[in-house]
């Protein structure tokens, strides 16, 4: 897409859902379109405002591939402006110095890179597996299959796991250029074809893994071949994680649990079953999170639609944002308690 001059955007960074999301997707929107924007009251609504180290390696990262010019770009800072010049695609390697999530920085640099004239590869440094945002797992399993549907080229390798505190986990993304995606529709999940739990334990005691599993049987009837623990992960500091993956024809979800210091292992499973049983009492294919992250995708392909299991305040703030920046307009219905149609039109 050309740049178009003149188009400098203003966003509230505490409107909706108020956290980084709006940042992110601003960045990704403003490389995409080529329009500048400034955001103002960045994470308005959270306890502690404005810029996060983690949002910061998003601003510095968009800025490097998209040889963009940046004020605000500091700790604390509550307003930021940015200007694309074009994305250019090549080999980059970003560090998340905390443990925070490569997979946020993805998530901004992703869309950008598959749009540029030439292929990337990309390193990512930093935690793998954070609470509050996908796992490498989930963007593995669940956002890359619908996103190479579209017409991507995208392949991610988990070179080694990062969780919190400690991170250290490594990341290798491969982008071969696209020059549009495709509107898909994705309105049934179709059969179930393959289910399984997954713990993954590091520098704890493995039976915590045997404990979540054994909840993962009882409550989803699971195999013992459906049973998988990873306890082998060689990651630098303690770390947990215990997660669902379902395929079905049409979609492949993920459920995620974390451990945490004095919550029991049980607890930590059945927390992520709950998760998976609201899934399975809905027919909806796109679950919670996956809703919000299929936007741009969708609204750059510029039609399609899906059917989701909610509408979350991630989603509504990422509908405005989207609709800022592109020409689209993004239709939702709500069909039954656990069940939204979600249409995208020019
Ligand atoms: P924010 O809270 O604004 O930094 O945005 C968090 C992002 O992480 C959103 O795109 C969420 O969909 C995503 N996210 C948070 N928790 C999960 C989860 N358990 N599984 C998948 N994605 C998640």
């Amino acid at each position: 897409m050309k740049p178009a001059k003149n188009s400098h955007i203003i966003i509230d960074g505490s409107a909706g859902e108020g956290g980084g999301q709006v940042l992110r997707s601003s960045l990704t929107l403003s490389m995409l379109t080529g329009k500048p924007f400034t955001v103002q009251n960045i994470r308005g609504q959270r306890k502690k405002p404005g810029l996060l180290r983690q949002h910061l390696t998003c601003v510095h990262a968009a800025q490097r591939i998209a040889a963009a010019q940046v004020t605000g770009d500091e700790m604390g800072s509550s307003e930021l402006s940015f200007e694309p010049a074009i994305v250019s695609g090549g080999h980059y390697e970003f560090s998340v110095g905390t443990a925070g999530s490569t997979m946020l920085i993805l998530q901004t640099i992703l869309l950008p890179l598959c749009n540029a004239k030439q292929a990337s590869e990309v390193v990512l440094n930093g935690g793998t597996h954070n609470p509050f945002a996908p796992t490498y797992d989930f963007i593995q399993h669940a956002f890359l299959p619908l996103l190479n549907r579209m017409g991507a080229k995208v392949s991610a390798k988990l070179e080694k796991p990062g969780f919190f505190p400690a991170g250290g986990g490594r990341v290798r993304i491969s982008i071969e250029p696209t020059k549009k995606l495709k509107p898909i529709e994705l309105d049934e999940r179709g059969a179930l074809k393959s289910e399984r739990a997954v713990a993954m334990i590091n520098n704890l005691p493995s039976d915590i893994g045997d404990r979540e599993l054994k909840v993962a049987r009882d409550r989803l009837n699971l195999r013992r071949d459906q049973l998988i623990k990873l306890d082998d992960l060689q990651a630098d500091g303690p770390g947990n994680v215990f997660q669902l993956f379902e395929v079905y024809e049409h979609i492949s979800e993920a459920f995620v649990g974390f451990g945490e210091v004095g919550k029991p292992a049980e607890h930590i499973a059945r927390r992520t079953c709950d998760q998976a049983e609201r899934y399975r009492s809905s027919d909806a294919p796109v679950g919670d999170y996956l809703a919000d992250q299929l936007l741009i995708p969708f609204a750059l392909a510029g039609g399609g639609s899906f059917r989701c299991t909610a509408l979350t305040q991630h989603f509504l703030t990422n509908v405005e944002t989207v609709e800022r920046f592109l020409p689209i307009r993004i239709n939702t219905e709500r069909e039954a308690r656990l069940a939204w149609r979600v249409n995208f039109y020019q």
